[in-house]
């Protein structure tokens, strides 16, 4: 006999490490023995939720969402980056300015606003593109900016995926070196400092040239590409780039081992990945 599908769903939910999940299929000789042992579990898991909470209500004062994101601008700051923010209202024009059309599978995912005028932001790269292209103009190379914040996505499928997440996002025009060498010691210099270990898996796309894709732990947590690039002309840049976009949540969930990124996102079920409701 195993766990009842409702004893099931609790262990997951509570467990914050996946430490009981290989557990879940257990067979049991009797209705006793299954309970005794779920409640055993249940009580742990709760417990560690619990305690969780407390250092977090207690101690660190901030999830560690904030406290990646902090720790990342200073990292940045560090090779000379500068932070931008700016609006997560896009134009319906900025989005087709991408080459994103009907066709294109991100346009599904896009959260229309106003009749189709406007979106939530599903990226950073229209804005940075619009940003970069004016600094180009106006200040001397290379110019180096990221910016991190909400992007909008809607999504079906659940595990790693969330409908509004953190994305940091940078760009550097005129890198001095070669832009995809360039793109692979930014991530080195990012990965080094989190002390993360990482993979990078480079693809050769005919449409976006070579794209790069961070893994941690075999869950795609970036994903880089470089200029020239065929986009830069409708948005009037002029030098090379590199740049990478790494969703913080998902790089949470994957150094963590979370079975789920939804216990790391925006949330009222949980927070800094334990869970509320114990
Ligand atoms: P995936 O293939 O995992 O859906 P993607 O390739 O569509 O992601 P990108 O456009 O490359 O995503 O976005 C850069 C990064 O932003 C991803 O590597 C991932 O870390 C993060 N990301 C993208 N979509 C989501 C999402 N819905 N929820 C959480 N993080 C996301
Ligand atoms: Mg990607």
């Amino acid at each position: 006999m195993k766990f009842t599908v409702g004893q099931q769903q609790r262990i997951r939910e509570l467990d914050i490490h996946n430490e009981y999940i290989g557990q879940l299929e257990e067979d049991f000789a009797d209705h006793e023995a299954r309970d005794s042992k779920y409640k055993e579990i249940e009580n742990r898991l709760a417990q560690k939720n619990k305690q969780r909470l407390e250092e977090l209500t207690s101690k660190d004062f901030q999830p560690q969402l904030r406290r990646l994101t902090r720790d990342l601008s200073a990292i940045l700051a560090e090779i000379e980056f500068t932070e931008v923010i700016t609006p997560l209202k896009l134009a319906r024009g900025k989005i087709e300015r991408m080459g994103l059309t009907e066709e294109h599978p991100l346009w599904k995912q896009i959260y229309w606003l106003e009749g189709r005028e406007y979106c939530l932001r599903p990226m950073h790269a229209p804005n940075l593109y619009d940003i970069l292209s004016r600094l180009e103009k106006a200040i001397s190379l290379p110019v180096k900016i990221f910016e991190v914040g909400t992007c909008f996505r809607k999504e079906s499928s659940g595990r790693e995926h969330l409908s509004e997440f953190t994305m940091l996002n940078l760009v550097e025009l005129a890198p001095e070196e070669e832009p995809l060498q360039r793109l692979k010691n930014i991530v080195a210099v990012i990965m080094e400092e989190l002390a993360i270990d990482y993979e990078i898996t480079v693809e050769e796309s005919e449409v976006y040239g070579e794209t790069i894709d961070v893994l941690v732990e075999g869950i795609e947590v970036g994903s880089g590409a470089v200029g020239p690039h065929e986009l830069d002309q409708a948005w009037d840049i002029s030098h090379s780039w590199a740049g990478i976009g790494i969703g913080l949540e998902r790089l949470i969930m994957a150094k963590e081992g979370f079975g789920s990124i939804s216990r790391i996102g925006r949330s009222l079920i949980y927070q800094d990945g334990a869970r509320l409701n114990i």
